[in-house]
């Protein structure tokens, strides 16, 4: 997979576009279709295939044109809500891209019900699950069921590359700070990435390695991480999902 790109959409998104070899391309959550065929434009394009993550407007938004102008293969997980698929695929899949390349479909439910993330060679495209220094919202899932979803991502190899949903380095950057302000491979991701923002550039991809070590929500069997959310009471007597629990609840009061 080649030229691993992400392109800015809508407000936070990104869209993730990747060259397959012999004019074959793969789009992974187009929300709008404009960068997508930016990215295109004086390509020759022998075909395009789109992975969708889950459901939401802001992942999905591009997929029905990208199928009707482009003839584009979409693959999503069986969910009513997304109508546009042309495959639909559930966790332990395996998707045959061009060029010899596979996606391996796991099933991450906790943002969504039916969320999935694809890992094709060494990428791994996550949606709204994981984030650089966060992770997503629990709209349709529990705490158990999300932190069971980031053990799986949790346990890639290290060097694996992490395309997220979206520009979250930042925002996240301050909590996970609150957290743990003595934790100095997180200080210096944070200097890393203010430096890319103010250059304009992406803080994607993220590896696996970076977020074991600088993630608090990847971190809930960490002592540092089990004291900041202990609350008075005794870190060691909390679970790693019950600290994953509290962690999640404290970040969405989090005003940062
Ligand atoms: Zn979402
Ligand atoms: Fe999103």
């Amino acid at each position: 997979m080649r030229d691993l790109e992400p392109l800015p959409a809508l407000v936070d998104n990104y869209i993730w576009f990747a060259d397959l070899g012999d004019d074959h391309y793969l789009v992974v959550d187009p929300g709008e279709v404009a960068p997508v065929e930016a990215a295109l434009c004086g390509r020759p394009l022998a075909s395009l295939t789109v992975l969708l993550t889950h459901h939401h407007r802001d992942h999905i938004g591009g997929a029905a044109a990208l199928r009707e102008r482009w003839g584009a293969r979409v693959v999503a997980p069986v969910d009513p809500r997304i109508a546009t698929a042309t495959e639909d695929i559930d966790d332990g899949d395996r998707v045959e891209l061009p060029g010899g390349h596979r996606a391996q479909v796991i099933a991450v439910p906790g943002h969504t019900a039916s969320h999935v993330a694809y890992l094709v060679d060494d990428v791994l495209f996550c949606g709204d699950t994981l984030f650089s220094l966060g992770c997503g919202r629990l709209f349709e899932g529990t705490p158990a069921e999300m932190a069971a979803s980031l053990s799986r991502l949790a346990a890639l190899p290290p060097t694996t590359r992490v395309c997220c949903g979206h520009e979250y380095t930042l925002a996240n950057a301050r909590f996970a700070r609150d957290i743990e302000p003595d934790n100095a491979v997180l200080a210096e991701h944070v200097a890393w990435a203010t430096d890319r923002r103010t250059a304009g550039l992406p803080t994607l991809p993220s590896t696996i390695g970076l977020e074991l070590a600088a993630n608090p929500f990847l971190r809930c069997a960490t002592a540092a991480v089990r004291e900041a959310v202990a609350d008075g009471g005794v870190p060691a007597d909390l679970d790693p999902v019950e600290v994953f629990a509290r962690l999640r609840a404290r970040k969405d009061r989090f005003a940062g």
